[in-house]
Formats: C-alpha cells, structure tokens, sequence
C-alpha cells in the first residue's frame, strides 16, 4: 500500500520512522545482491536482483535496480502498484502516457484499455502525429506543447520525465489543460527530499541548451546518449502543481521490499530519493 502525505511534514515524519529499516535492508540488500519478491507485473514471486555492477567508483541505485526478468525495476513497479489503486473500481475513459517502447507500457496498457503510449520522436515533429519506432507505431508528444485537446483526459501518466523537460511549469501547465475537471495525472521523478528547492541544472535559452552544471543523463530507450536532467526536482513542484491551480496534490510513498521498491542512499550531494510517485487532480 502506498502512504500519502499532503505536507512535506508528514512525508518527514513518516519517512524518518522508516530510515532505520530502509539502511537495515540496503546493507542486506548490497551484500546478496539479490532477494525473493512479488513482481506485480509477472504476478509470481521470483528472484529480482540489484542490476548490473556499476563502473569503478559509481553508485548502484537500488530503486532503479531490483530487476524481474520481464525487465522492469522497483520503480516501474511501484508506478505500476499505484495506478493499480488509483483505477480501481473504475476505468478512465480517456487516458495517455509518455512513454511506449518501455517494458512498463504492456503493463499498464494490459490495466487501462485504449491507454495511448507517446514518445518524443523528434523535436521538428507535429504533436499526434504517428511514427514507426524499432516496428511500433508510436504517437509524438512534447510535453512543452502537448497536441491532446483541452479538457480531454481522465488520466495522465509521466514516469521520470519531467526532470527532463526543459522547462517543467509550461510541462505542467499542459498537463493541466489538456486534463479533464476531475481528471488526475499520476507521474513520478527523482524526489530529492532534502533538498530547499530544485537544483536547476541546465536550462534551454532560445533554443540553446545552457549547463548551469556539469551535463547528467539519464537512460532513454528512444536515445542511445539518453536524456538530459534539467532539474533535480523536489518539493518546488508540490508547491507548483497547487500554484497552477491542480486541487489537490499528494505524495505516495510506497518502501515496499517484498515487491523489491526500496531505495538507497546516493553519495551525491543531492542525496537520497524514496520510492515516490505524486498525484494531482484537476
Ligand atoms: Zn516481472
């Protein structure tokens, strides 16, 4: 189950009752390099492992690790655990996720009929206009300027986009206009708790982009360089959704070692981040 906080007190308070168990379990988890967990997506309990020895002096990180055979990690699980909950007893009519050539879209499309899975294709291309990616045909969507109609959309789903966005109020922004009243976006990122406001760590000038520092990426499917994180996101887009004018906004927290969601602390200067989604309603 996933605990909701509507404060960062309370995500504080609940998360510091769980750090004791959460280092319990990473120093475990870093010796066997591998556990016996549920994967809701194969619907079995099998082995999932940490992933793949990272290079000389870098980090492993656990929420990206915890690898089923069928490819997805704790974090595609956890997303998949919480658009579980939140359609249950109800099916969206119409709803949209940026991403498609993932191992995580089967799944989710196996749970939301008619679910419609978008990438960005290209930069020159016309949002909603289709495309044969590796032998799918995949809908182009930016999230700067997303095609939906307004008004339009009982669900959108974002699972670690958004800190690649150039530019994520106008993200969100879209997000809002193209939701129905009501309608709900479920997304996660990297949450960087600790953290007084977003790192800002490059930005786009003009078209240009600009590094305010050193470049990072992340892994993309559609993109052999991978991604590139503008922000290092935190409680800044809590305060930005409700800003915006979403009605209400929450943080789910799921530290769930049986199904292999757990997390680790990061050498980095940015620190940890919990295994979290966020969900704001229109
Ligand atoms: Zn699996």
């Amino acid at each position: 189950m996933t605990s909701w906080c509507h404060t960062r007190q309370e995500f504080d308070q609940l998360t510091a009752s769980l750090e004791p168990y959460r280092q319990q379990v990473e120093t475990q988890l870093l010796k066997t390099n591998a556990m016996t967990g549920y994967c809701r997506a194969c619907k079995k309990v099998t082995l999932l492992n940490t992933g793949p020895e990272p290079a000389a002096g870098e980090w492993k990180n656990l929420l990206e690790g915890m690898l089923c055979e069928c490819g997805l990690n704790g974090r595609m699980r956890l997303c998949l655990q919480v658009v579980e909950e939140e359609i249950l007893g109800h099916t969206p009519g119409h709803a949209a996720v940026l991403e498609r050539v993932t191992p995580l879209f089967p799944h989710l499309q196996a749970r939301i009929p008619g679910l419609i899975g978008c990438e960005f294709v290209g930069m020159a291309l016309q949002g909603g206009s289709e495309h044969d990616v590796h032998g799918i045909k995949v809908r182009h969507e930016n999230f700067m300027s997303l095609a939906f109609a307004d008004n339009s959309l009982d669900l959108l789903l974002h699972f670690d986009v958004l800190e690649h966005v150039p530019d994520a109020t106008v993200a969100l922004q879209n997000a809002l206009r193209v939701l129905k009243p009501g309608g709900k976006m479920i997304f996660s990122c990297p949450f960087y708790h600790n953290l007084p406001h977003n790192t800002v760590r490059a930005v786009m000038e003009n078209g240009e982009i600009k590094h305010l520092l050193p470049p990072c990426y992340h892994g993309n499917p559609m993109s052999a360089q991978g991604s590139l994180v503008y922000i290092h996101p935190t409680w800044d887009i809590m305060d930005l959704l409700k800003q915006l004018g979403f009605a209400e906004v929450r943080i789910g927290l799921s530290y769930n070692p049986t199904e292999g969601t757990v997390s680790n602390g990061s050498p980095y200067e940015d620190g940890h981040t919990w295994p979290v989604i966020i969900v704001a309603q229109k």
